[in-house]
């Protein structure tokens, strides 16, 4: 038994190890063709969280980087994303908004200055150690064709079948399991059953709720969902932020999602321009100020749009 034990254990482990860098490859912001060089320093230790206080704290320290160094995205970039808070960060189109994400998560490192949680340079840390205490919901939701249980599996490879229920009560998404023949394990994804794009969310949010992460990063579509997803996507934000005390980023495009955001970082051609609270940024009457107004005129426009139809 014993002999047989130890190939198996081992197998298990490496195939393990397979899925999770699967998963954090597809994670994966559009990870183009580049090949991903980063790899622990020697003698990299694993990052200690926060244990006295709420962990989870971000801190850039005059962080340089572009994807090519002649063509820098971030310059001279520092910024606090406190641990325990909700933070929004927001700019113009390429302004370097998911960069920051990737550069946490270490798809690339910086080139000058450091980036710390916890105190700790992430550069410094094991790979693997900083990618557990990080979860993401990504622009786009990579399903596997697997089981919707499966699925969610991911989040955390040996939770219980228990605990994935319990996930999928908490995103609302047992209605939809309930109607379905074979339930939870019904396969999913390309070759599977479509399910919509606010499904899809949900099901990376009981992904991401399974993680236990004491950070997460919300990736938010550019593509606008419809205003009843939406609308039900942002209460299952709301109570997932609500339920665990940590810390939220959420690399926002539509700001009305964020107005209520603890800080406001705003970065514009891959400077932070302007940080508060949409409040303060308003009245500063600047570059965040001046996003929302056109953003509230398209709204605006919009809302009246449906209203006409509705009367016509
Ligand atoms: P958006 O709001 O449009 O999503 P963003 O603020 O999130 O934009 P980033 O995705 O961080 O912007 O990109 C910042 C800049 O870096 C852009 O000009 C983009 O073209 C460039 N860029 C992003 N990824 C790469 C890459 N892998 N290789 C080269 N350039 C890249």
């Amino acid at each position: 038994v014993f002999q047989l034990s130890v190939p198996l254990n081992f197998l298990g482990s490496v195939y393990r190890e397979l899925k999770q860098s699967l998963l954090d490859m597809e994670n994966l912001f559009q990870l183009q063709e580049h090949e991903i060089k980063i790899k622990d320093v020697p003698g990299a230790k694993p990052l200690v969280l926060n244990q006295h206080t709420i962990p989870g704290e971000i801190r850039f320290e005059n962080v340089t980087f572009g994807y090519h160094p002649d063509r820098p995205i971030l310059k001279n970039a520092s910024f606090v994303i406190p641990a325990g808070q909700k933070v929004a960060i927001v700019g113009p189109s390429g302004s370097g908004k998911s960069t920051v994400l990737r550069l946490v998560f270490r798809f690339y490192d910086a080139q000058l200055g450091r980036i710390l949680i916890d105190g700790q340079d992430i550069s410094q840390v094991t790979i693997e150690s900083l990618r557990r205490a990080i979860g993401i919901v990504p622009q786009e939701t990579p399903l596997f064709n697997d089981t919707i249980k499966e699925n969610i599996r991911y989040g955390r490879l040996d939770a219980s079948d228990e605990e994935i229920d319990e996930m999928i009560k908490r995103v609302q998404l047992d209605k939809l399991v309930k109607d379905l023949p074979d339930g939870v394990n019904t396969i999913v994804g390309e070759r599977g059953m479509m399910i919509s794009g606010g499904e899809k969310q949900r099901l990376a949010m009981a992904r991401l709720m399974l993680k236990h992460a004491p950070i997460t990063f919300f990736d938010e579509a550019t593509s606008a969902l419809d205003t009843h997803t939406e609308q039900s996507l942002l209460k299952t934000i709301r109570e997932v932020s609500h339920s665990e005390i940590n810390t939220n980023v959420s690399i926002a495009h539509r700001l009305r999602t964020i107005a209520d955001a603890d800080k406001i970082i705003v970065l514009n051609q891959g400077r932070v321009q302007e940080e508060g609270t949409h409040k303060e940024l308003v009245e500063k009457d600047l570059i965040y100020a001046n996003l929302w107004n056109i953003q509230e005129m398209f709204e605006l426009e919009k809302e009246e749009g449906l209203e006409n139809e509705k009367l016509q």
